[in-house]
């Protein structure tokens, strides 16, 4: 029987390389739902080729392109994000999550409402709305299975442990574009500088947070909401050669290491399989070529992303959701030209400050309203904090 799959995301870098996975295989998978927002084309002719059911752009002022692209080949179209939210919600054994943002939320959440598998490379789902995501999965009896390739590293090592012999978790960071720059000259990086990273093929907004460490700022808010392993209990650890994704550390003192290339159809591609493993097309790496991996402290004055994310662990309740619409309004200022590079780290820190009373909210009673609120009044603080510059 075909596995019934659906991919949230399917026209980004995650879900391309989803996609060339499932391709390699297409008598294994039935697929349900591709969904995608500007890149009509790229939706419209993997839906075509993998004879999806339906075919849903976030843009409703594209439906009309994305209705013409695939006449005539039975895909149906659909528009909007309450359209994508209902194709999550369609029967499927196994969804991948892969939109960019907190948009990737309430669809996230109606795949798990169907108690299969989802592949969750949407860490923004975690950052925002932790425990509203891991308590649906426990209600529906749904598996969550990690994509960011740190967590799944962590996943990998702690197969077969007991949870309560973990001392530590480490994850690693590579450094992003900007690890070995003067500190005085990050003020002056460059969207163009800051969009290309050393080892990894990503997306452009997930390259940017590469190098200012929001990425691993959130990955940190990631690894405690997904293990639940404390916050002095996680550590990050600079390695150029993102080869070592993650460790984790025992009671008896033992380090379980996880190697791999830096190609997410591994991560991807463990996620798809799990709980076996299944053969993929990625680098075999040759250790003797490598020759060696190397370790620095991550330095918190060059990433204050990574002390945010302390302060936001600490806080609790909807500071996750606060930081993280804070931050892509940040990124997204950066990206249009309105903030330095260093100042989106100056904008989230303020947004936190003017929103902690967030913190006391969603504590034990987290709803998708409730994040919503809370992330429509973060964009609105960094929006005023940002004109304030200009
Ligand atoms: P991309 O920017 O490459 O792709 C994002 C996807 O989301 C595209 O399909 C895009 O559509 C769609 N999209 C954009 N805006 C919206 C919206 N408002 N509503 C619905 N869909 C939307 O991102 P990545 O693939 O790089 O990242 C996806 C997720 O995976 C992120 O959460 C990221 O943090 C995570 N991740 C990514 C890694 C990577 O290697 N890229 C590694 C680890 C985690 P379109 O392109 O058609 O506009
Ligand atoms: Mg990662």
């Amino acid at each position: 029987m075909p596995r019934k799959i659906s991919i949230l995301g399917a026209t980004g870098s995650i879900g391309q390389n989803t996609i060339d996975l499932i391709r390699r295989a297409p008598d294994a998978y039935e697929v349900v739902a591709l969904t995608g927002a500007g890149n009509i084309a790229q939706l419209a002719k993997d839906a075509i080729a993998l004879k999806a059911d339906v075919a849903v752009t976030a843009r409703e002022d594209l439906l009309d392109d994305l209705r013409d692209a695939l006449s005539g080949s039975g895909v149906e179209a659909a528009a909007g994000a309450e359209a994508i939210t209902e194709a999550a919600s369609r029967p499927a054994d196994w969804t991948m999550s892969a939109i960019i943002g907190a948009a990737g939320l309430a669809p996230g959440l109606a795949a798990l409402r169907q108690g299969g598998t989802l592949a969750l490379a949407n860490k923004e789902s975690l950052v925002c709305a932790g425990a509203l995501i891991m308590g649906e999965a426990a209600r529906h009896g749904a598996t969550i299975l990690p994509v960011d390739s740190e967590h799944s590293a962590v996943f990998q090592a702690l197969v077969g442990e007991d949870m309560a012999a973990v001392e530590r978790v480490i994850i690693t960071a590579s450094g992003g574009a900007f690890r070995d720059w003067p500190l005085e000259d990050l003020a002056h990086a460059t969207l163009d500088q800051a969009s290309s990273h050393p080892n990894w093929d990503m997306g452009q907004r997930i390259t940017i947070d590469s190098a200012s460490m929001f990425n691993k700022a959130m990955e940190v808010i990631e690894t405690r909401e997904f293990f639940g392993v404390s916050p002095e209990a996680i550590e990050v650890l600079v390695h150029p050669q993102s080869m070592i994704h993650a460790l984790v550390g025992f009671c008896d003192g033992g380090l379980m290491a996880h190697v791999g290339p830096a190609d997410m159809r591994h991560a991807i591609g463990y996620a798809l399989h799990h709980p076996a493993r299944g053969h993929l097309p990625v680098e075999r790496l040759d250790l003797t070529k490598i020759g060696r991996f190397d370790f620095t402290a991550p330095d918190d004055a060059r990433w204050p992303a990574l002390r945010l994310a302390r302060d936001v662990m600490a806080a609790g309740g909807l500071m996750g959701a606060v930081f993280n619409a804070a931050k892509e309004v940040a990124l997204d200022g950066f990206i249009d030209g309105r903030l330095r590079f260093t100042q989106m780290a100056e904008i989230v820190e303020e947004v936190l400050e003017r929103r902690a009373e967030e913190a006391a909210q969603g504590r034990d009673d987290m709803t998708l309203e409730l994040v919503a609120q809370a992330d429509h009044l973060a964009r609105r603080a960094a929006e005023a904090a940002i004109q304030k510059r200009a």
